[in-house]
Parts: structure tokens; C-alpha cells; sequence
């Protein structure tokens, strides 16, 4: 069997694998990486005019790390340009915030060109290559014109969105006959997936087989829904190591008597915050006997805090926090405790662990790890009860969640007055369904079911007809 190449913006601290800064991608990517060997090339996240062509090599647990630096100019156009202000907005269905400047659109066909050539001297003909997310979507393309034939796969973290969403980018026609390059294509879930058919269906009269296989461009691409999963196992150990169980033992402490709300998210604005923040506020305007004996506690992992909007969002955020607690704050207690740092996972798990809620509520998500997180890190004997935006990738698998509309105030309240009350039963029934899907489902399975079809391989290691 050939070695995998994964290929991603960045590389993640293998040899720090609870920080925070490594992320949902980064943490999938690492687990699969260790299970299967090979070689990881990605951003190292510094700029510079070093390793401009040449990666930097460096090896930990059996995996080769290939770091590659950018320019500042790169960093400005490919990463915080093209990627985080055209892309990211574009398909989190916000293109009024989507910016279409072609300097931004020429640097990532440069910066995609330089990670196809890093990669040049370090593939073999056995080699699969598993390209991840919208920073890379033009890669299969550049290693296809330079003569690799190797399977190479993508894999899409974010949603893709729909159709007349879409077709806002100016090169639209031009991204999607890239990704034609590729053997196989995954998206987080089946909405997402049906939205690229949507488009292709339409956009370039392709009609999909029922195995998602495509016909186009003189290619044969197969498209299909692959939901990222997590290690539930590992979430429920980390909450029983000393970070965990601090972690949890405070919160207890100081939460003692009342049902405490969590919510863990980047701070951005696909995570819908102001209105989770909304929906709290009209959950404390709705049930005055509750006060005192609710607290929720958000956590706002800074993020991308180069670009102006995330900036504005945060100070927004911040000013919303202070006026709740100005408005319903007593003496002796604090309604919203807003945390802008990042935990460490072992800390998160013990978060998890003491919350009573879980509030998940993002406008639009690829598939949203945090909420599965959550279910994993639950006891058994008196779980947590999560509530999850039908908007969230995750939502597919999660039914038994209290399954809301974040755009409606008013649901969300009641959600979490629902949830605040729920009897142990329910929870508990609601809770064996959800870790029954989270563990199904689980990382490894997301990485044995894609390779397995890129590779064009069964589980078994016969070849797929
Ligand atoms: N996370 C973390 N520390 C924090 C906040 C978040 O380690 O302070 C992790 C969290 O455990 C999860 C990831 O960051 O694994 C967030 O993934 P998710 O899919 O929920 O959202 P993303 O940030 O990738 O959009």
C-alpha cells in the first residue's frame, strides 16, 4: 500500500496535541496521520523568505512534517485574503462580507502552485495524496499539471454552499473545474453535498450516478457526504486527567445550585454569538424565577483577529456581555461569564463535563466538533442535555439533540428553558443516542471510510469494483 500524503494550510503541533491552537482540522488530521504514517505538509505559520520552495523537513511519531513559510504578501492575500475574506464568508452563506479582489484570487493560484511544487520531489508513484479544505482547492489541479496521476482526494471542512450563494464569486466556473482534478471529493454533510450537485447539475448539465460518481471535463470525479467525527474515548479520558477534573471541580464549586449553560466557539461570526447572546437574554426576560439560578459560561476562542470584521465582532461581543450583566446582574450573582482565551482540551473536557447545557448554536457550520465533544465527555449517570443549531453539519447525526433555529430568539429560550428542565430520564435516553451516533461515527471512521473509496479499496483491502 503507498504512503499517504495529507496536505492542509497548516501543519498542527504534533508534539503538543491538547493545545488549543490546534483546532478541529488539525486534531482530525493529526489522529488520522499517526494511525497511518507518511507525510503532512502544510503553513508553518511564520512568514518569512526562507523555505519559500523548499519545505522544511522534520519527523515526529513515524510522520514527516513539511513546513513551507509564506511571504508577508502571501500571508495578506492567500490566507487572510482569498481564503478568510472571500471563501470562508462566501460559504458560510455571508457574500455580503465575501470580498472579490483579484489580487486576492491571483495569490492563491500562486501559493496553491508553490505547495504543488513543495510537494513535487517528495511523491511517489504509490503515494495517495488527501488534500484538505478551502485553502487548497486548486492543488489537485497544479499537481495534475505537472503530470502526477496519482489517486488524490479533498476533503471540504466548511459547508458548501447553496447554488445562487455560489455563483457570487466571480470565478466560480473556474474553482469547480478545478476541483475536477481530484478522484474524490468529501463534503461534511449531505446538505452540503447536495448543494455542489445543485450546481453541477445546473451549471454544467452533469447528471451524478447514484454512487456520486461525476463525468466532466474529460474526468471522472466521485463526490460524496463523509462526516468528520471525533475520538469520544480520548474526550472522556481527558476529563478524568487533573486538567479535567479541575476544570470540573470549579465549575462545581462555584456554579453550586444552579444549572450552568456552556458554549464553546471561535470567536466568528458563522458561530452566530450575538445571537446566542440574544436568545439568553430573552430566556432571562421570560423566566424571572430562574434568576440567580442559571449561569452560562462562553467561551470565545480568539480567532483572525487580523481581519476587521472579526475585530468589530469581538468588541461587539464584549459590549453585549457587559450590558446583560448590567441589566440582570444581583449581588451575588453573574448571569453570562464571556471567557475570551483558548483552554487547553483536557480543560475543555472538564468544562464539558460540568455543564448542564451545551449551547451550539452557529448560523452556519460545516459540521461543528464542539457539540460532539460535548456529548462525549458526559457522564452517564446524569448527562448533559446539548442544544444544537439545525444549521450545524453535525445536526445530520445529532437528531437527539434540541434541535433549534439560531435566527429565532424565541426558540432558542425556550430550548433552554426545555433543556434547564428536563428530567433525568429523558436526558439519559436522549444521551445514549447521541454517543451511540458519536461513537459510529467517530474520527477513524471518517478517515477508513474516505481513504478506503479514494484508494478505491474495501475496509477488507479488496479492490471496489
Ligand atoms: N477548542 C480548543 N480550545 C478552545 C476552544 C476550542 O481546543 O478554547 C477546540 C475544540 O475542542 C474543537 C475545536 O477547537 O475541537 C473547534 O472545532 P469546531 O468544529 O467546533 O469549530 P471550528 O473552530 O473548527 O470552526
Amino acid at each position: 500500500m503507498g504512503r499517504l500524503i495529507v496536505v492542509s494550510n497548516r501543519v498542527a503541533d504534533l508534539d503538543k496535541p491538547q493545545s488549543a491552537s490546534s483546532g478541529g482540522l488539525a486534531m482530525a488530521m493529526a489522529g488520522a496521520l499517526r494511525e497511518e504514517g507518511g507525510i503532512w505538509l502544510g503553513w508553518s505559520g511564520n512568514s518569512g523568505t526562507e523555505n519559500l520552495t523548499r519545505p522544511e523537513l522534520s519527523e515526529i511519531d513515524g510522520v514527516t512534517i513539511a513546513r513551507l513559510s509564506l511571504s508577508d504578501r502571501e500571508i495578506d492575500e492567500y490566507y487572510n485574503g482569498f481564503a478568510n475574506r472571500t471563501l470562508w464568508p462566501l460559504f458560510h452563506y455571508r457574500n455580503d462580507l465575501a470580498a472579490y479582489e483579484q489580487s486576492f484570487r491571483d495569490t492563491y493560484t500562486d501559493v496553491n502552485r508553490r505547495f504543488a511544487e513543495a510537494l513535487r520531489d517528495l511523491i511517489e508513484p504509490d503515494d495517495v495524496i488527501w488534500v484538505q479544505d478551502y485553502h487548497l482547492i486548486p492543488l489537485g489541479r497544479e499537481l495534475r499539471a505537472m503530470g502526477f496521476t496519482n489517486r488524490i482526494g479533498f476533503f471540504l471542512h466548511i459547508p458548501w454552499p447553496a447554488r445562487e450563494i455560489f455563483i457570487t464569486l466571480p470565478q466560480h466556473a473556474e474553482l469547480v473545474w478545478s476541483m475536477f482534478a481530484y478522484d474524490l471529493i468529501g463534503f461534511q454533510s449531505r446538505g452540503s453535498l447536495q448543494a455542489f450537485i445543485d450546481y453541477v447539475s445546473t451549471d454544467l448539465n452533469a447528471v451524478p450516478s447514484p454512487d456520486g460518481a461525476i463525468d466532466h471535463f474529460g474526468r471522472s470525479l466521485t463526490a460524496r457526504s463523509y462526516p468528520i467525527g471525533i475520538d469520544p474515548a480520548e474526550m472522556a479520558s481527558l476529563a478524568l486527567t487533573d486538567a479535567g477534573r479541575e476544570s470540573y471541580e470549579r465549575l462545581k464549586d462555584v456554579h453550586q445550585g444552579r444549572k450552568l449553560l456552556v458554549g464553546v466557539d471561535r470567536i466568528d461570526y458563522s458561530k452566530g454569538l450575538p445571537h446566542k447572546f440574544a436568545a439568553y437574554s430573552s430566556f432571562l426576560k421570560s423566566n424571572h424565577e430562574l434568576h440567580g439560578k442559571t449561569s452560562f459560561l462562553q467561551i470565545g476562542q480568539p480567532s483572525r483577529s487580523r481581519v476587521q470584521e472579526y475585530q468589530e465582532l469581538s468588541e461587539h461581543l464584549i459590549a453585549e456581555a457587559g450590558r446583560i450583566n448590567g441589566h440582570y446582574g444581583k449581588l451575588d450573582w453573574t448571569p453570562l461569564h464571556y471567557h475570551t482565551q483558548s483552554y487547553d482540551r483536557a480543560a475543555l473536557a472538564g468544562i464539558y463535563r460540568a455543564a448542564d447545557v451545551c449551547l451550539v448554536t452557529p448560523l452556519r457550520d460545516g459540521m461543528n466538533l464542539v457539540a460532539k465533544e460535548f456529548v462525549a465527555a458526559q457522564e452517564p449517570e446524569d448527562p448533559g442535555v446539548l442544544i444544537l443549531s439545525q444549521f450545524a453539519g453535525a445536526a445530520e447525526q445529532l437528531e437527539d439533540a434540541l434541535i433549534v433555529n439560531p435566527y429565532s430568539d424565541d426558540q432558542c429560550a425556550a430550548a433552554i428553558l426545555c433543556a434547564t428542565q428536563m428530567p433525568l430520564d429523558e436526558r439519559k435516553e436522549r444521551w445514549r443516542n447521541l454517543i451511540n451516533s458519536v461513537t459510529t461515527e467517530s474520527l477513524t471512521a471518517w478517515k477508513e471510510r474516505f481513504l478506503c473509496d479514494l484508494r478505491g479499496k474495501d475496509a477488507d483491502g479488496s479492490t471496489q469494483p
